[in-house]
C-alpha cells in the first residue's frame, strides 16, 4: 500500500512537472500577426553542438533561413519596399510593381512580400538560374523575365534589364501602375535592415557576449550592416571574418587590399578565372552596400568548393542542419576562425538559407559524401 502511494505521487508530480514545462514552453509562444509580412526577422539561434564539441568554441547559427520566405532576403525585400513606400514610390492598395534582377533568394523574398503586401513582382534573372529557384518564383507568380548570362557591363544583363523594365513601365502611359527598382546591391536599405535587426538579434540572443562573427558577402549588406552594429556595441573585442568561395576577390581585397573597384573592373580588367559551385556570394566587384554599410572585416578567409560540400553534409547528419551552399562556407569558416580563438570563445555564422534550394546542383554533390565522415576530412584543402 506504502508503495502505491508513493508511486502515485511519484505519477502526480511527474504530471505536475510536465505540466510547468509545457506551460513554460507555451508562454514564450508570440501572439498571431497580421500579416506574413509582420512575421520576417527575430530568428532563432541555435548551437551547433558538433562543430563546438570538436573546436572548443561555441559556435552559434543564426537561422536567417526561418524567415517566413526561407532567407535573410526576407527583411532586405520588406525594408526596400517599406523605404519605397516612406517616398511615395509605391503606394499602398495600387497595382505598384517592385523590379528586381536577381538570380537568387532575393527575387523569392520580393515576389512573397509583394504577395503579401498587394503588390506585383517583376524578377530578371539569367536563363541558368536553377530550376527549384524558377518553379519557386513561378509558383509564387512573380513576372518573370529570363535574360542570356552576361556580365555587368552589357546592358541585357540581368541587373540592367529590371532597371530597363522598371523605366519601360514609368515611361508608359497605358497603365496607373507605376514601378520601382529594388537595386539590393546599390539600396542603403539593405545594410540598414541587418544594422537595425539582425545585428541587435544577435547580440541580445547572446546576451552581448561574441567574439566572433562571421558571413559572406554578396551585395554585403549583412556584413555590413551586422558588422557595424556589432562593432558598435563590442569595439575591437569582436573579430569579423568574411567567408569567401574559392575565386571569388573579397578574400584578397581583405588579406592584401588587392580587388578592382566596379568602375575599374567595368573597364579592362580581367575576371577571377576559378569558378565555384557556391550561390549568392562571393563576387569580384564592391558594392555600395560594402562601402556604405562601412563594413568592419578583420580577416577573411577562403573556403574551397569540396570542404563546403562536405562540411553541408556533415552538419546535415550530425546536427540536422541542412543547409544551403553559402551557409556551409560560413560554417567551414568557423572551424577555421575557432583555431584563432581561445577556448570557450563564441562564434557566430549566419545561416542564410536551407539546403533545399540546393537540391538539383550542391547538394547533388553533397549526397555523394560518406554519412561517417569526419571533421578534419571535411576541411582537407581540395
Ligand atoms: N547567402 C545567400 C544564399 C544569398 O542569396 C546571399 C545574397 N545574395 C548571401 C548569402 C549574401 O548576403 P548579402 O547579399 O547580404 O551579402
Amino acid at each position: 500500500n506504502k508503495w502505491v502511494t508513493v508511486s502515485a505521487g511519484l505519477v502526480t508530480l511527474a504530471s505536475l512537472y510536465s505540466a510547468v514545462k509545457a506551460s513554460t514552453k507555451l508562454s514564450t509562444l508570440s501572439p498571431p500577426r497580421h500579416s506574413v509580412a509582420e512575421l520576417i526577422g527575430n530568428t532563432p539561434m541555435v548551437k551547433i553542438e558538433s562543430l563546438s564539441k570538436a573546436t572548443g568554441c561555441e559556435v552559434y547559427a543564426k537561422m536567417e533561413l526561418s524567415n517566413p520566405g526561407g532567407s535573410a532576403k526576407d527583411r532586405v525585400a520588406l525594408g526596400i519596399i517599406r523605404a519605397a513606400e516612406r517616398q511615395g514610390l509605391l503606394r499602398p492598395g495600387s497595382p505598384d510593381v517592385v523590379f528586381e534582377g536577381t538570380s537568387g533568394s532575393t527575387g523569392i523574398s520580393i515576389a512573397t512580400i509583394c504577395n503579401a503586401l498587394g503588390y506585383k513582382a517583376h524578377i530578371s534573372l539569367p536563363d541558368d538560374t536553377s530550376i527549384e529557384k524558377l518553379s519557386l518564383l513561378e509558383s509564387l507568380g512573380a513576372q518573370i523575365n529570363k535574360v542570356r548570362p552576361a556580365g555587368i557591363v552589357d546592358p541585357e544583363q540581368y541587373v540592367n534589364a529590371a532597371q530597363k523594365a522598371c523605366d519601360n513601365l514609368n515611361n508608359t502611359q497605358q497603365t496607373e501602375a507605376r514601378g520601382v527598382f529594388a537595386d539590393q546591391f546599390e539600396n542603403d536599405a539593405n545594410w540598414r535592415v541587418h544594422f537595425n535587426g539582425t545585428g541587435p538579434e544577435i547580440y541580445k540572443q547572446l546576451n552581448g557576449r561574441i567574439d566572433a562573427f562571421i558571413a559572406g558577402c554578396g551585395t554585403g549588406g549583412t556584413i555590413a550592416g551586422v558588422s557595424k552594429y556589432l562593432h558598435g556595441k563590442l569595439g575591437a573585442k569582436l573579430k569579423v571574418v568574411l567567408a569567401d568561395p574559392q575565386g571569388s576577390g573579397f578574400y584578397n581585397r581583405i588579406k592584401f587590399g588587392v580587388m578592382y573597384d566596379r568602375v575599374e573592373q567595368e573597364g579592362t580588367r580581367r575576371r577571377h578565372q576559378v569558378d565555384t559551385i557556391v550561390e549568392g556570394i562571393g563576387l569580384n566587384r564592391l558594392t555600395h552596400n560594402f562601402n556604405q554599410g562601412e563594413a568592419y572585416i578583420d580577416d577573411a578567409v577562403r573556403v574551397t568548393d569540396g570542404q563546403a560540400i562536405r562540411m553541408a553534409k556533415y552538419l546535415s547528419v550530425n546536427d540536422g542542419l541542412f543547409i544551403g551552399s553559402s551557409t556551409a562556407i560560413n560554417a567551414v569558416a568557423a572551424v577555421k576562425v575557432a583555431e584563432t580563438l581561445k577556448p570557450g570563445s563564441r562564434i557566430v555564422l549566419i545561416a542564410c538559407d536551407s539546403g533545399s534550394r540546393h537540391l538539383s546542383k550542391f547538394w547533388k554533390e553533397a549526397l555523394k559524401v560518406d554519412a561517417g565522415i569526419q571533421l578534419q576530412e571535411v576541411l582537407q584543402e581540395v
